[in-house]
């Protein structure tokens, strides 16, 4: 049963790169509107120029609270205006201040929700755009079904739909590095790890397709979630053209969702943020052995560890 049940597997995974249709990712960005970068670079929104170049639908996911990060409030405002008018953008509410659901608890969690939304909620009406998604931070939905399915109520009752992901590359590591050797002029460490952050990608890429190959037989609709930081400012353009390389095409969330992975139950209700290909499954085991064969992000983490105590 075994040895039989491993040939299939090995089979399905050579049958990945065979595998018919064109892949298709809808590209997400969390944390959106970066402040902070946005003044240290003279109040210029080089993510949102970038895009402007790649005419690719993103959906954004708003943190509302990152209007107030530094003193230029009116310049934030207008740099949330900039995202929320732009014809390629799909909106989302993140939470007013990034709150982590199974850490704050239903009641403030749902306060920090309402209050993610005031200021977006208006300008997507003045721009004629919906604002029907949300995104949990750090893809927390709570460390219990009971609590899982209380804040579900809630956001149906609120008509927001929760938006998965597929991939990540845990960018916002990646990031931490990046702008901590680009602001000690470390211009070729960056450069590394720039580098390394888009080969890690294209493997995860790489990685979840050959999983969609072996659990589905066919290309699913990914969606991809990545941060709204230095590296992808520099490096988003960089990243689509690779994949496009790859033969990927570029679809809008709405898009994505329609594909029927998505109808699947989610079956975690633990905390933390892993891929919706592992939520889908319900055998744990079979879990395990996958998340283990992701590809290894340890030498970039022992490198955060030892920067994040040396800046402290
Ligand atoms: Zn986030």
């Amino acid at each position: 049963m075994l040895w039989n049940k491993l040939f299939l597997i090995i089979l399905l995974s050579s049958l990945g790169s065979y595998i018919s249709g064109q892949p298709k990712v809808a590209i997400t960005i969390d944390d959106v509107p970066n402040a902070r970068k946005f003044e240290r670079d003279n109040f210029q929104a080089k993510l949102l120029d970038q895009l402007d170049s790649m005419k690719i639908p993103v959906a954004v996911f708003i943190n509302e609270g990152m209007i107030y990060k530094t003193k230029s409030a009116a310049k934030n405002f207008g740099l949330l205006d900039q995202w929320v008018k732009r014809d390629y953008t799909t909106l989302g509410n993140h939470t007013f201040s990034h709150s982590r659901y199974s850490g704050v608890g239903y009641e403030k969690f749902t306060t920090d929700i309402e209050r993610g939304e005031a200021i977006t909620r208006e300008l997507s009406k003045l721009h004629k755009k919906q604002l029907s998604y949300f995104r949990f931070p750090y893809n927390d939905l709570g460390n219990s079904l009971r609590q899982k399915q209380r804040i579900e109520a809630f956001l149906k009752e609120n008509k927001y739909v929760p938006v998965p992901f597929t991939i990540e590359s845990s960018d916002w590591a990646f990031n931490y590095l990046y702008e901590y050797y680009l602001m000690n002029n470390n211009k070729r460490e960056a450069k590394r790890i720039a580098d390394s952050y888009l080969d890690i990608t294209l493997e995860f890429f790489h990685y979840f397709d050959s999983l969609a190959a072996e659990q589905y037989g066919r290309h699913i609709s990914q969606i991809y979630l990545c941060h709204d930081n230095s590296l992808n400012a520099d490096c988003l353009g960089v990243l689509v053209r690779k994949l496009k390389e790859r033969s990927y095409s570029f679809v809008s969330l709405d898009e994505a969702l329609e594909d029927k992975v998505y109808k699947q139950k989610n079956n975690y209700d633990k905390k933390w943020g892993i891929s919706w290909f592992y939520r889908w499954m319900t055998d744990k085991a079979e879990l395990k052995r996958l998340k283990k064969g992701e590809p290894d992000v340890s030498g970039m983490f022992k490198e955060y560890k030892r920067i994040h105590r040396l800046v402290k």
